[in-house]
C-alpha cells in the first residue's frame, strides 16, 4: 500500500466488484489526505445486493454443504489474512489512527485466528432428537442458517468487527452482506478482497456495499430481503435499527457502546493494576467499547493510585501510528475530536479537575485524568470515545459496585482485588457481559462476547455466537398407521 495513491474503493455484489456514483471519501490520519474514494450504495444498489446473497442463500448449494467445506473456506481466509496482515494492518493505521504495532498484533493476526476458530466451530453445530415422544414420533431440531445477513460495522476495528460476524455467519451456512463505516471503507474492503477468487465460494455468499449509516445502512435495516442485522457501533444507533427492524421483525445482535468500570481494591497488585488500567484507559485513544473509563479504588489508596496513574499517562508514547513506539496515535476524525472536546469543555461546570491530560492538537488528544466528579455526572456516565479517564474515591465494596452499576452500559469491566473470594462476590454484582479480574484487555475467539443492559443484545465469538445465526427448526415424523387425533376421536366414539 502505498500512501500517495488514492484507493478506489467498490461494492462487491454477487462475485463483482462495482463502482458507483456518488462517492465519499476516507482520509489519512496522518496528513489529512484522502485515503480512498468510496461508492455510495442507495436503495436499489441495496436492493442489488440482497438480491445476490438471497440468490446464493438459495441456490447456490452453499447452505447444503457439508460443514467442513464451509469450513475449508475460513481456513483459506485466515491463511490469506495472515499473509495480507501487515498491509491492512498499515492501512488500518493510517485510515482510523491505531497504532500499527497493535492493529497487527491484536487485530489483524487475532482476525486470521478467528477465521481458524470458526472454522472449526463450523464443525460442532449439532441438532437433537428429544426422548420425549411417544416412541412412534422421531422428534428432530435441525439447525438452519437464518438466511440472508446484513453485517453493520464500525471504524475503531474494522477488520476484526467484520471477521467476528462473518466468520460465524458462513459457518452455519448464511450468506451476508458487509456495510463498513464510512470512516473507514478501505480498511473493512481490504478484508473482503481476500473473499475473491477463492475456490469454492459461490458468488453472492459473500457482498460488501459502501455508504454512510442514515442512507445505505438504513436501506438494509428496511430491506425485506434481509433475514437478520448484525450491528456493532453505538448505543444510539442500535437503538434507531431496533426500532427500524421491528417493521419486519428481522433478528437482531447488537453490540453497542460501553462505559467500563475498574474496581481497585486495597489489596490489589498495584503496580500490575495501575500499569493495565493505563493501557486499558489510553490505548486505541481510547476508541474501544471496553475501554476503562471509569476507575474507582477504594479510599485508602485513592492518591497513591492517582498519582501512579497520572505519571503513567504523561509517560505515554503519543504520536505517528506507523512509529514502532508509539502507542497512542490521532483519533479517527475532526468529528470524533469535536465530541472528545465538548465532554472536556464540561468538566468545570460538572465540578470536576483534569490532573493531567487535557490538550487537543488537530486529531491529537494527550491522555486525560478526571477527578472529583460526580459519578452520576454527564462526563462520568455518557461514552466520550476518547483517551479520558474518571477516577472515583469508594468507601468499600457496595459503594464500589453502585457507582459501577450506576450507568445505563454493561459491557466490559474489571476488578482488582488479591482476595479471590472478593474477587468472586463482585464480580457476580456487577452487571456487565464481560468482566476481567486483575487484568483487562484479554479476549479469545472461543469466549462468547456481548452486552448487558443498553450495550446490546446477542452474542459475538464463542459457540454462543454462532447460536445467533443458526434458527431451529422442529421436524416430527409420525411412523403410526393412524393419525393421532383421529384415533382419538374414533377411540373416544
Ligand atoms: P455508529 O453507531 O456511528 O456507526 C456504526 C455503523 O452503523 C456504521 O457502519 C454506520 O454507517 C452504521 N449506521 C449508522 N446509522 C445507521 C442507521 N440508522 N441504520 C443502519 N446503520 C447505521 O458507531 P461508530 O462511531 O462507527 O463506532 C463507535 C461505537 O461503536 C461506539 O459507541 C463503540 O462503543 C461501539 N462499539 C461497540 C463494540 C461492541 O462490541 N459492543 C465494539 C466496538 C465499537
Amino acid at each position: 500500500m502505498t500512501e500517495d495513491a488514492v484507493i478506489e474503493a467498490r461494492h462487491f455484489i454477487g462475485g463483482e466488484w462495482i463502482a458507483g456514483e456518488p462517492i465519499f471519501t476516507s482520509q489519512s490520519v496522518r496528513d489529512g489526505s484522502v485515503l480512498c474514494q468510496a461508492p455510495v450504495a442507495d436503495a436499489a444498489v441495496v436492493d442489488r445486493a440482497v438480491a445476490a446473497g438471497r440468490y446464493a442463500f438459495e441456490h447456490s448449494g452453499w447452505k447444503e454443504r457439508r460443514a467442513a467445506d464451509r469450513a475449508s473456506v475460513l481456513l483459506e481466509m485466515g491463511r490469506r489474512l495472515d499473509a495480507a496482515a501487515e498491509d491492512i494492518s498499515r492501512l488500518v493505521a493510517v485510515e482510523m489512527g491505531k497504532p500499527y504495532r497493535l492493529t497487527l498484533e491484536r487485530e489483524v493476526r487475532g482476525a486470521a485466528d478467528k477465521f481458524r476458530y470458526y472454522a472449526g466451530a463450523a464443525r460442532s453445530v449439532e441438532g437433537q432428537v428429544t426422548g420425549a415422544s411417544p416412541a412412534h414420533i422421531l422428534d428432530i431440531t435441525v439447525p438452519q442458517p437464518v438466511g440472508v445477513c446484513a453485517l453493520i460495522i464500525p471504524w475503531n476495528d474494522p477488520v476484526d468487527l467484520a471477521v467476528r460476524k462473518i466468520g460465524a455467519a458462513l459457518a452455519v451456512g448464511c450468506t451476508v452482506i458487509i456495510k463498513p463505516s464510512e470512516e473507514t471503507p478501505a480498511s473493512t474492503e481490504a478484508l473482503v478482497r481476500l473473499f475473491d477468487g477463492i475456490p469454492d465460494l459461490p458468488p453472492g455468499v459473500v457482498n460488501l456495499v459502501h455508504g454512510p449509516g442514515d442512507l445505505t445502512g438504513q436501506a438494509l435495516v428496511a430491506h425485506p430481503g434481509v433475514d437478520k442485522i448484525s450491528f456493532t457501533g453505538s448505543t444510539e444507533t442500535g437503538r434507531a435499527i431496533m426500532r427500524a427492524a421491528s417493521d419486519s421483525l428481522k433478528r437482531l445482535s447488537l453490540e453497542c457502546g460501553g462505559k467500563a468500570p475498574c474496581l481497585v481494591f486495597e489489596d490489589c497488585y498495584l503496580e500490575k493494576a495501575l500499569d493495565a488500567l493505563s493501557y486499558g484507559a489510553f490505548l486505541y485513544g481510547g476508541q474501544s467499547c471496553t475501554a476503562a473509563t471509569r476507575i474507582i479504588v477504594q479510599a485508602p489508596i485513592y492518591d497513591e493510585f492517582l498519582a501512579g496513574l497520572t505519571k503513567r499517562a504523561k509517560a505515554m508514547p503519543v504520536g505517528d501510528p506507523l512509529e514502532h513506539g508509539t502507542l497512542i496515535g490521532p483519533l479517527v476524525s475532526e468529528r470524533q475530536v469535536e465530541r472528545v472536546r465538548s465532554f472536556l469543555d464540561r468538566v468545570a461546570d460538572e465540578g470536576g479537575t483534569i490532573v493531567t491530560g487535557g490538550q487537543i492538537s488537530g486529531l491529537y488528544v494527550t491522555p486525560t485524568i478526571i477527578t472529583d466528579l460526580s459519578p452520576t455526572s454527564t462526563i462520568a456516565t455518557q461514552e466520550i470515545f476518547g483517551p479520558v479517564v474518571c477516577l472515583f474515591s469508594a468507601t468499600d465494596e457496595d459503594d464500589a459496585v453502585a457507582i459501577a452499576n450506576g450507568v445505563r452500559y454493561g459491557l466490559g469491566a474489571s476488578v482488582w482485588t488479591a482476595d479471590v473470594s472478593r474477587a468472586l462476590r463482585v464480580s457476580r454484582r456487577i452487571a456487565a457481559g464481560d468482566v476481567w479480574i486483575n487484568t483487562h484487555y484479554i479476549r479469545q475467539a472461543e469466549t462468547p462476547f456481548g452486552g448487558w443492559k443498553e450495550s446490546g443484545l446477542g452474542r459475538e465469538l464463542g459457540l454462543a455466537g454462532l447460536q445467533e445465526y443458526i434458527a431451529y427448526q422442529r421436524v416430527a415424523f409420525d411412523t403410526a398407521s393412524r393419525f393421532h387425533l383421529k384415533a382419538w376421536f374414533d377411540d373416544e366414539g
